[in-house]
């Protein structure tokens, strides 16, 4: 369980958790555990939930439809259910629907969407319906639970403990402006945040999902769902109608309800036309047609995935992130920066982004590459302060690749994921029809009639050294064996050829230790007053656009024209500064405060940067009052 864990009303944390492992609190626990085993009866206070309603949109009024509620549980018991959370996901004679991906490994929403795109790319799906449910777990009632748990030979014992943990006695308290509401009783539906919900609601829904797929090909499944997120798809309309039938039947013997308003009718592959399509309904209501419609994070039109909007989508996100932040984060070293960069923008960035590629090693021309690479290159530019771009430059100094090669990486690691599919997800019939599955680099012909999924045939460039061990070593070492090989040496090559006119200051910088971990440059362990300026120096904008004492525009390659306080290096540094000098590249102009940045002597390379913007601002003031 992550140390960040919020904890629920007894205050009790992750952190706070770990100190008590050296006592015998660790046995006692134990012992209340295998208790609630046995007995089949847990705390009653585990069924108390705090509720905080965060505001979804900042802009419009604090209201209960305007927010998002979030519940936190007791420590204790989440740590309890997931470790029966194997229990509760295998008790019975058990089989999972293939077609639902959510909270199963050897499955990803990005699976989903590669295989509605394919299908639709494939013209196999001209019929397309999004199902959106009204507040689907929080309206899982128990009696309708029970019954799937037990048509599905759940221990009742196990049985027992799902109903003592989700709804028994119930209660919440809502917090406010900081203030706790009395215990408000809660009667139906999953608990949110509890570990258990997702796997109770793939159990509850999976006999929809088995009677939706009935009798289809394995290559050709007729609705997708993620958790429950799903999607019908059919080659008639009348098909598509009988999905939906048995959806509103099945929906209606288990308490659940849609909301139609944000359902989507879409027919796919079809010039526009200036009449209306068929009607599809649900109980009677027609589905909205939509030509557009968002699935899983990812917007889709008729042909298939939209590109082009999808790479605005993303970069809208990223961008008003920032908007939203730039009033506050002059103030933040890089360092800080680099941490939100990578921990919010960079995982909003990169959502899809190995599809986004697959799409851009078709078309290097594509639009929403640029978009994206755009705002990636943005976010460095913010890192690291100041307007001069240096993307490459940058990226390398803050231990980050250059857009193209991580978006490479990406794509990789997605290959891997496709490699390591579960057998039962559509895509990997879909693939394996083409004989994928990789045992040799013999190279697969690119289908004129479905681009996007012929990207994934032939394996990316880091494979086929692996390939000859795939028949001996399990699939998850060979993983491990490859992204290792990724995340390593594909930084070191990045880093010595990252192109000519950036290499030399990157020769300048190596000299000095990464930082572990981030594998980020030196500076950025720098007191935080200083790190923007010295990042400044490392990517050779330092007085960007100031003049040297000589005249000229100042860089580099002009501190011998340039005063400056004596950094008072020892004997031994002084040897050592030669030495690195006399190894570099003579062209490269290796300064003192370059040996004193690559060796973390920060005080002594603050006074030089202070002297010298002294210098050139004293320069700056003479000039203006002469003219
Ligand atoms: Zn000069």
């Amino acid at each position: 369980m992550s140390s960040t864990s919020s904890c629920g009303s007894d205050g009790i944390t992750v952190i706070l958790l770990r100190h008590l492992l050296a006592t015998t609190f660790p046995q006692h626990l134990c012992r209340l555990y295998h208790a609630c085993l046995r007995s089949g009866q847990t705390p009653a206070r585990w069924n108390e939930a705090l509720v905080y309603p965060l505001c979804k949109d900042r802009k419009k009024p604090y209201t209960a439809t305007n927010s998002r509620p979030i519940s936190l549980l007791y420590l204790f018991r989440k740590l309890f259910e997931s470790l029966i959370l194997p229990i509760i996901s295998a008790s019975g004679h058990m089989a999972y629907s293939g077609i639902q991906a959510g909270f199963r490994s050897g499955y990803s929403t990005l699976t989903n969407v590669l295989t509605l795109h394919h299908l639709i790319e494939a013209d196999a799906a001209r019929h397309i319906v999004f199902l959106d449910f009204a507040s689907a777990f929080d309206r899982v009632g128990w009696t309708y639970l029970q019954q799937e748990l037990q048509e599905q030979g759940m221990n009742p014992l196990v049985l027992q403990l799902v109903y003592q943990l989700m709804y028994r006695d119930m209660s919440y308290s809502l917090i406010v402006n900081g203030c706790e509401s009395p215990k408000q009783p809660r009667t139906c539906g999953l608990l949110q945040g509890s570990p258990l919900s997702p796997i109770l609601f793939n159990r509850f829904i999976n006999s929809l999902l088995q009677s939706l797929n009935w009798n289809s090909q394995p290559t050709f499944p007729s609705a997708l769902f993620f958790a429950d997120d799903g999607v019908l798809i059919a080659p008639t309309i009348t098909k598509a109608q009988s999905l939906l039938n048995q959806a509103a039947s099945w929906a209606d013997r288990h308490g659940m309800s849609f909301n139609i308003p944000k359902c989507g009718y879409m027919v796919t592959n079809q010039p526009l036309r200036t009449y209306l399509p068929h009607m599809l309904t649900l109980n009677n209501h027609p589905i909205p047609h939509v030509t557009s419609y968002k699935y899983l994070g990812v917007r889709f039109e008729s042909t298939g995935i939209d590109f082009v909007k999808q790479g605005i989508l993303l970069s809208q996100r990223v961008e008003s992130c920032l908007a939203g932040m730039r009033w506050f984060s002059d103030t933040w070293a890089p360092r800080i920066r680099l941490n939100i960069f990578k921990s919010i923008l960079l995982p909003t960035l990169e959502y899809s982004l190995p599809l986004l590629y697959a799409n851009y090693k078709r078309d290097r021309k594509a639009q929403e590459w640029i978009t994206l690479t755009n705002a990636y290159n943005t976010c460095l530019t913010w890192i690291a302060g100041g307007n001069a771009k240096r993307p490459h430059i940058t990226a390398h100094l803050l231990g980050l690749l250059p857009f193209v090669d991580r978006a490479q990486h990406l794509f990789t690691r997605f290959y891997l994921h496709l490699m390591a599919m579960e057998p039962s997800n559509p895509l990997r019939a879909i693939l394996d029809r083409s004989n994928w599955y990789p045992k040799s680099n013999h190279s697969m012909r690119i289908h004129k009639h479905d681009p996007l999924l012929s990207q994934f045939l032939n394996p990316p460039p880091a494979f086929p050294k692996h390939l000859s061990n795939l028949q001996h070593t399990p699939i998850t070492l060979l993983r491990r064996t490859v992204l290792e090989e990724l995340s390593t040496q594909k930084f070191t090559q990045i880093r010595s050829t990252i192109g000519p006119h950036s290499s030399k200051l990157l020769q300048v910088s190596m000299l000095a230790n990464r930082v572990p971990g981030l594998d980020c440059d030196l500076v950025l362990t720098a007191p935080v007053t200083d790190q923007s300026r010295f990042l400044a120096w490392r990517r050779g904008v330092f007085g960007w656009g100031r003049k040297c004492l000589c005249g000229e525009r100042f860089d580099r390659g002009h501190t011998k024209c340039m005063p400056y306080p004596d950094p008072g290096l020892t004997q031994e540094q002084q040897f050592i500064y030669e030495l690195d000098r006399y190894l570099i590249d003579p062209d490269t102009k290796y300064t003192i405060v370059d040996y004193l940045l690559n060796n973390g002597l920060w005080n002594q390379a603050r006074n030089i940067l202070n002297a010298w913007t002294l210098t050139m601002s004293n320069l700056l003031r003479s000039n203006t009052t002469h003219h």
